[in-house]
């Protein structure tokens, strides 16, 4: 999958508890933020995984692909995430 366009990215100083972090490609809720996460990227010990979804690992390179599609990726380095709520946001 292509990195989103940049005009498709809504600028977000901060993503709050409630937020889902979802496959751009299935649709698919993957971790649910548990708490408020400034655009760091540091969502270890903020998101919980949503049903049958890996635990979050921090650290590693590239983006993170979608385990039920196999095809989406929904993270890209430093901090680009897409969100069921807002779609693409940095
Ligand atoms: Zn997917």
């Amino acid at each position: 999958m292509p990195h989103p366009s940049p005009g498709r990215i809504t600028p977000m100083s901060s993503l709050n508890s409630g937020t889902v972090l979802s496959c751009p490609e299935c649709g698919m809720g993957l971790y649910l933020l548990v708490k408020k996460v400034t655009r760091d990227g540091a969502f270890k010990d903020a998101v919980k995984p949503m049903a049958n979804v890996p635990e979050y690992m921090r650290g590693g390179a590239g983006p993170k692909r979608c385990p039920f599609c196999k095809v989406g990726e929904w993270w890209y380095p430093p901090g680009t995430v897409h969100t069921l709520q807002y779609g693409w946001v940095a």
